[in-house]
């Protein structure tokens, strides 16, 4: 307590009788259900986006799987070299997955989580920077979720990059699929989420599609050690995020965290997504 707080005026025996059960829906609202984060799995775009986006979170909630989507090697590298290879410090004749991979199971080591590489191969090594269909990346993580039999998947908004995009929309066919017993929150894309309107854009479409989002609290590391620890395993990629995010000033703020329940509206609330869109 410092010398700055007022004092307390209120006797501390005075504690009033308790007017709300447990069944107070506000109560519950933010907070992680029961049994809810018994298996988690966090699903990926790229190989780092699971650190960058919710370190915090796995650092305390050890066991966590990984699903990272483009993971695989193209047929062949790209000549003349993509530009975020040139930037993360790559050469002519280097294997970049197979590094990138490896800084991965380093980083997810740190944080007790276990990596599952899928062998989708990046937009922007494929002819006419065309992104891989939604459809079968969906599929590939329907097959995988299948094996992990995840309590909760933690979903990217997937904004603005078309990897992010697709592994969005292939976690929300992956959810429809898959059915209610499976629970889903969507986290923040580290960098893409500072790009002015891509956030709001992303949770206003969700919401006209009642999938309402809702800032949820489960308990994150209050330290910054590990994330960054584990932040740092990715130096090609950190080389690169410097170059166009600047990444170092965000991470040192420290950027925070957030994760977003995806739910139906409560009954009887669905016009209110109506009601919003004919208001200023
Ligand atoms: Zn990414």
């Amino acid at each position: 307590m410092t010398a700055a707080q007022p004092e307390l005026t209120r006797p501390e025996s005075i504690r009033p009788e308790p007017m709300r059960d447990g069944s107070f829906p506000m109560q519950a609202w933010g907070l992680p259900d029961e049994g809810e984060l018994d298996r988690v799995v966090v699903v990926s775009p790229h190989l780092d986006d699971a650190v960058l986006g919710c370190a915090r979170f796995m650092a305390v909630h050890p066991g966590v799987t990984v699903v990272t989507v483009f993971a695989g090697n193209p047929e062949s590298y790209p000549e003349p070299m993509r530009t975020w290879d040139v930037q993360s410090g790559f050469g002519p004749g280097d294997d970049v997955m197979e590094a990138r991979r490896r800084e991965d199971r380093r980083a997810l080591a740190l944080l007790d989580a276990t990596p599952m590489h899928l062998e989708f191969v990046e937009y922007s090594y494929n002819p006419d920077d065309r992104p891989v269909a939604p459809e079968a990346v969906a599929e590939g993580l329907i097959t995988a979720l299948s094996v992990l039999e995840p309590t909760l998947v933690l979903a990217p908004f997937g904004l603005a990059n078309p990897d992010h995009d697709v592994t969005h929309r292939a976690c929300m066919l992956a959810r429809e699929r898959l059915g209610t017993t499976v629970s889903w929150w969507c986290y923040e894309d580290n960098g893409y989420k500072h790009i002015p309107g891509m956030l709001a854009w992303r949770v206003s479409s969700l919401f006209r599609r009642k999938l309402w989002p809702t800032p949820v609290c489960p308990r994150v590391d209050s330290d910054e050690a590990r994330k960054q620890a584990a932040i740092a395993c990715y130096p090609s990629q950190l080389l690169a995020l410097e170059a166009d995010w600047a990444i170092s000033a965000k991470l040192a703020a420290p950027a925070p965290e957030q994760f977003w329940r995806l739910a139906p509206p409560p009954a009887g609330w669905e016009r209110l997504a109506e009601e919003s869109s004919t208001r200023p």
